[in-house]
């Protein structure tokens, strides 16, 4: 295979990545500051990581010309945007270094096999997705056991942002979320009592060395993530370690190669329940930029050029606070006005990073907002003076 055979990249060469979001433009700014050239390839020109990027291919994430462009001029490609066609990924394969592979970024596509790829590790991870069921068609809304409700339908594929979820309460819930949602495959959770949410960031090189970054607790607002802390004030130290234990052991099973990130559930019992994976750098992980040694995008530049990874060691408190494009609109207005961003930029320990999206949009992740301070308490008071001041 190709993959084996190539040697490792130098700061000196071009790195690649599949789409042009948010998460592309912090890769490319780190990758940059490492002296990599980086191309982008995603289909609309004015997109927040082609305006960074040393060069932008601008095409559909299956144009196969395009991908041969980017393969041969890159010493290794990675995805930003986690429902890129796998044939896409295996195709650069074919031609260049690409991490993370096809194979592990379907799995992360398909909540039905992630469940089932979460289910096989268990006896090593130590942790379990939440009970579920497969529904794929009416048979199996009729044999639906009445201990997973409540629960939530979700799509087993292009979720995100709680986008593509339906709480249920009974059969009849089913049938009809399931025919709102378009009769497309689904997956019936069952709602579980959480304490709190984690998520922890690990990533691994083409070598099998793995690392593994401080936990970091988050609570979402309208299934959208809204603030990440780290240390996280709920976490105890056992529940630290069993979470990143479970992460290094579902990622050395996967096979992976660049940064994962893996979402878990505390139970209000205190027991962890294994929820979701990203294949990339993920916004729970955005606090590593300002927060740690090696950020999760530099990790990432780092595995994929097989590089020796970076130190994940945390040098202050952090707190990070998503901007949507609420923040840009009073009460009902449909006027957009600028937030006051020299008032939080006054606050101390405040790192602004906005994604130069000129349009916001109410629900649209604008940018991120971390506040490393000497201690949580002022990270925290930081984070209450900025949502006062973004109303
Ligand atoms: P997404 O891809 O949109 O992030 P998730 O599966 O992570 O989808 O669900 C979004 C949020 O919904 C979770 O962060 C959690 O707050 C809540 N949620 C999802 N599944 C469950 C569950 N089984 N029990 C309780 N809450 C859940
Ligand atoms: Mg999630």
């Amino acid at each position: 295979k190709f993959q084996s055979f190539v040697p490792s990249a130098t700061p000196a060469t071009w790195l690649g990545v599949m789409g042009g979001g948010q998460l592309g433009r912090m890769f490319v700014h780190a990758a940059q500051m490492m002296g990599f050239k980086v191309a982008v390839l995603e289909p609309a020109r004015d997109c927040p990581a082609g305006h960074a990027a040393d060069h932008l291919i601008c095409a559909k994430y299956d144009d196969e010309a395009a991908l041969a462009e980017l393969a041969l001029k890159c010493a290794a490609v990675t995805t930003e945007f986690e429902n890129v066609p796998a044939q896409s990924l295996a195709f650069l394969a074919e031609r260049t270094f690409v991490a993370p592979g096809a194979a592990c970024v379907s799995v992360a596509q398909d909540r039905l096999e992630e469940k089932r790829f979460f289910t096989g590790c268990a006896p090593t991870s130590g942790v379990l997705p939440a009970p579920y069921k497969a529904i794929l068609g009416n048979d199996d809304i009729d044999a639906i056991p009445d201990a997973l409700f409540p629960g939530i339908l979700k799509t087993v594929r292009m979720g995100y942002d709680g986008k593509g979820q339906v709480r249920v309460k009974s059969k009849d819930d089913v049938r009809n979320a399931f025919a709102g949602m378009g009769g497309v495959a689904c997956v019936l959770e069952k709602m579980l009592p959480l304490a709190y949410e984690v998520s922890v960031l690990t990533a691994r090189g083409a070598d099998g060395e793995s690392v593994v970054y401080p936990i970091a607790e988050n609570v979402h607002r309208d299934g959208i993530l809204f603030t990440t802390t780290v240390p996280g004030p709920n976490v105890c130290a056992e529940t630290a370690a069993k979470a990143q234990a479970a992460a290094l052991s579902i990622i050395a099973q996967l096979g992976y190669v660049g940064v994962l990130c893996i979402e878990f559930f505390v139970l209000q019992d205190g027991s962890l329940v294994v929820n979701e994976m990203a294949p990339r750098p993920h916004n729970s992980g955005h606090y590593t930029i300002d927060a740690c040694v090696t950020s999760q995008f530099a990790q990432q530049a780092r595995a994929m050029a097989r590089l020796p990874l970076g130190d994940v060691r945390q040098h202050s408190p952090a707190v990070m606070l998503n901007i949507l494009g609420d923040v840009w609109f009073e009460g009902d207005s449909d006027t957009p006005r600028e937030p006051a961003w020299d008032k939080i930029l006054a606050l101390p320990g405040a790192n602004l990073h906005l994604y130069g999206k000129d349009d916001p949009r109410r629900g649209r992740k604008m940018g991120h907002i971390t506040f490393v301070d000497p201690t949580l308490e002022l990270a925290q008071q930081n984070l209450r003076a900025a949502c006062g001041i973004l109303g």
